[in-house]
């Protein structure tokens, strides 16, 4: 059993990506070709953005909204330290001091509770992460975010196609950012990201940092990146799109199957909780476990792979700890050390499911 089951997907979709990337090859543009601003425009459609900008990864595209923000050396940005690297990686490499806010216990998802008391008069940004799939509090971050004067970016590297309160991540703050990872709810066949805003200003910025700070041919009036998405990822992206709504469907499905079957086989298993007001596209399937690596070691006995998003919270790793002392954001740490990821992707079947929840309860009873 596949972790994350990409050979089933290609299977589905092979005429329709082998297409498409035919189409690329006989046109030869390479760089900036037609279905950039394809992929662009299908994307805003569907999270009702105004504006889509497809970049190089969603690690750049956290990069570039920060610089269209104009972070300056020692400027603040509040965010999760229990999310990848990138999150807090962008902020540093921005100039920027990532500014570490609790997670709430139930959802991992950064304790909007918590933001108030960590804005300062250097505070420039809030950054969210909606973690395994799932928006954190919104409409709390920007209420906040509003009172403040502070512009807020959804890290939504792993929620593309979720909704909270029926409109979609990427489309619920100042920008969404998001990525192709082949791994996420939507891949490509290599890198590539998107950055989602309504704010043509910030929109336009975001489109000159991407090629080098440039307003026209060689006129460099910002400092930029080299961070465009290359035309062949976004025709493997538009060749996913017609099966994406099936499959986001599919996830959400199998993420209620998982809760309901695992409620029944391992009763006193912590599930990850999903609010009422929004869904959880499962990115990753994570659970809460005690004794992780032995569980984790029973189920590969039972060639049940598995995986941890993330074994140490941020502050605890070397390149972040003197971001915060090592006793902050208790929750944090606390999840750190008990999430174990389950096999989860669109082409999962009900029957690989039964096996992974069979394998669970065994190895937890
Ligand atoms: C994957 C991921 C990123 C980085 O995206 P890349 O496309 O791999 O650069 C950033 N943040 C989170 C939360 C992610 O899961």
């Amino acid at each position: 059993m596949d972790f994350i089951d990409l050979k089933s997907q290609y299977a589905a979709l092979r005429d329709n990506i082998n297409a498409r990337i035919q189409r690329v090859l006989d046109h030869g543009q390479y760089i900036m070709g037609p279905e950039v601003a394809e992929m662009e425009a299908a994307l805003a459609a569907y999270t009702g953005a105004a504006h889509c900008i497809s970049v190089a990864s969603g690690t750049e595209a956290l990069l570039i909204c920060l610089m269209a923000l104009g972070l300056e050396p020692g400027d603040e940005v509040i965010t999760s330290p229990f999310t990848f690297a990138a999150t807090a990686e962008m902020i540093v490499l921005a100039g920027g001091v990532p500014v570490f806010v609790d997670i709430e216990p139930d959802t991992a998802n950064l304790d909007a509770r918590l933001i108030e008391a960590a804005i300062t008069p250097r505070t420039r940004a809030i950054m969210p992460v909606s973690l395994y799939g799932q928006v954190a509090d919104m409409d709390a971050i920007n209420a906040i975010a509003a009172r403040h004067g502070l512009p807020v970016i959804e890290d939504a590297a792993q929620s593309f196609g979720a909704t909270y309160q029926g409109r979609r991540s990427c489309n619920l703050s100042t920008f969404g950012c998001t990525s192709f990872f082949p791994s996420k709810p939507l891949g490509c066949y290599g890198d590539g990201g998107a950055i989602f805003t309504s704010d043509t200003t910030l929109a336009q910025a975001c489109r000159e940092i991407r090629v080098h700070g440039q307003s026209q041919r060689y006129l460099h009036t910002r400092l930029g990146v080299g961070g465009r998405m290359d035309t062949l990822q976004c025709a493997v992206v538009l060749g996913k799109l017609d099966r994406f709504g099936w499959e986001i469907e599919r996830r959400l499905a199998l993420g209620d199957a998982y809760r309901t079957k695992l409620q029944a086989a391992v009763p006193n298993l912590q599930l990850l909780a999903v609010r009422p007001d929004r869904d959880c596209v499962w990115a990753q399937y994570t659970v809460f476990v005690d004794d992780r690596e032995a569980v984790q070691a029973q189920l590969k006995a039972a060639g049940i792979p598995t995986a941890v998003h993330y074994p140490r919270p941020l502050h605890h790793q070397p390149a972040y700890a003197r971001f915060a002392p090592s006793d902050a954001c208790p929750q944090a740490v606390s999840a750190a050390a008990r999430v174990m990821s389950l096999p989860m992707s669109a082409d999962l079947t009900e029957a690989q499911q039964d096996e992974v929840v069979a394998a669970l309860a065994r190895a937890l009873g």
